[in-house]
């Protein structure tokens, strides 16, 4: 072992980590695994030769996509392509489904992923129109299909769940707003894959962007694009796809090679299959963890002097992330303090979110998040109770 991995090593070892929101950590056992014989093993170049090693290759990811389809509720694997991550699912979508002229409904609390790739189209010359939430950061389905009808809108997009609020939208009531007037519905999952029972043909999502490295317990740089049978973003990267295409100038619009152009990150896909088969397997119970756990953390935060948290009450429905302000210590100080004197990670600040703060009145302040997740416990939620009230006090 390096000196630097012994050290990060022993830093990892005191943590107690809470920010889940922004990556699960640590990963469990059978993801470990798989990434690391991805990488021991898996030597060939899948789709790019014809002997043993890059066969089975192919294999591995073929059955990755079919465990990730399973898990999702994505019925034809193929409409499941791989990608870096939630960012460039997302930025497929609104890039490849809007072109100047066309009209898109989005929501006040979406994270930077969707509002900066959103702000580039405006400057081409697509009209973005924003939906303001309510305080608590839900969407209200009323005022996005009046919206909606205003005028011909190409799509709908929304988040499924807050990174800030943990607040779970109501897409599929927005799905079938947007169905109605004949427009695309594109859903960030970013926060709700891995912590919600998912199931993007039911929810009527056209497309539905994953983050391989958040719920879903998967290594970092993977994502999932998952499209509808009918819908049709342009690529936007060109290139090698392997096996029989290779004779095609262009790009072959064959799902799910369309979108995966170049070597595909064999290690990150081998890690995100073995993540969702071990959802799939523990997931269940694990949600109601998470929900008791996000739970007690906000009945203990709101008995603090001084302290709100952003969102809906306590065990209103949310993902296990909460978001934490107090009326006279910064959020960057808690958080400082509470890693010094405790080694508790929690995010402060806007969370690539300024959208959302801007709707909760928190734009000047940021708050402090706390994301719960795989392999925490009631004493680790009772511990930054504990921190917070000394932090501030
Ligand atoms: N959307 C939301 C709501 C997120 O929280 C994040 C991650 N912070 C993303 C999109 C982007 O995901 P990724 O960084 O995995 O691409």
């Amino acid at each position: 072992m390096t000196e630097a991995a012994r050290d990060i090593r022993a830093t990892a070892a005191r943590t107690v980590y809470l920010d889940h929101g922004a990556t699960s950590w640590p990963k469990p056992q059978p993801v470990v695994q798989a990434v690391r014989e991805a990488v021991e093993f898996y030597g060939g170049n899948p789709g790019r030769g014809a002997y043993e090693l890059a066969l089975a290759t192919a294999r591995l990811i073929h059955d990755a996509r079919r465990t990730c389809a399973a898990l999702l509720g994505v019925r034809d694997p193929s409409d499941l392509a791989f990608v870096s991550g939630a960012t460039e699912a997302l930025n497929i979508a609104l890039k490849g489904l809007l072109a100047p002229g066309d009209r898109v409904v989005a929501c006040s609390m979406e994270h930077n992923a969707v509002v900066r790739p959103l702000n580039v189209l405006a400057a081409q010359g697509v009209d973005v129109v924003w939906v303001d939430a309510d305080s608590t950061g839900l969407m209200d389905a009323d005022e996005v299909e009046a919206a909606v009808r205003r005028a011909p809108t190409r799509a709908v997009v929304c988040q499924h769940a807050s990174n800030v609020t943990g607040t779970i939208q109501p897409v599929g009531d927005l799905a079938d707003v947007a169905h109605a007037s004949g427009a695309w519905m594109i859903v960030d999952g970013a926060q709700a894959a891995g912590h919600l029972d998912i199931d993007v043909a039911a929810l009527g999502a056209d497309v539905y962007a994953v983050s391989g490295h958040k719920g879903l317990l998967g290594p970092q740089g993977v994502g999932l694009l998952c499209l509808s049978e009918a819908c049709e973003p342009r690529d936007l990267v060109q290139g090698g796809t392997g096996g029989g295409a290779s004779e095609l100038p262009t790009q072959p619009t064959a799902r799910p090679d369309r979108y995966e152009a170049g070597t595909p990150n064999t290690p990150g896909i081998a890690g995100a299959g073995a993540a969702a088969a071990f959802v799939a397997e523990h997931g269940h119970a694990q949600h109601g963890l998470e929900r008791e756990l996000v739970a007690r953390l906000h009945e203990g935060v709101l008995a603090l002097p001084g302290f709100r948290v952003l969102g809906s009450p306590p065990r209103e429905p949310r993902v296990p992330v909460l978001s934490v302000v107090h009326e006279r210590v910064d959020a960057d100080q808690l958080a400082f303090l509470l890693d010094k004197r405790y080694g508790i990670a929690a995010r402060a600040g806007l969370h690539c979110a300024p959208a959302a703060h801007r709707t909760l009145g928190t734009l000047a302040t940021g708050a402090l998040r706390f994301g719960i997740g795989w392999g925490n416990t009631a004493e680790h939620v009772d511990l930054a109770v504990q921190a917070l009230a000394e932090a501030a006090g």
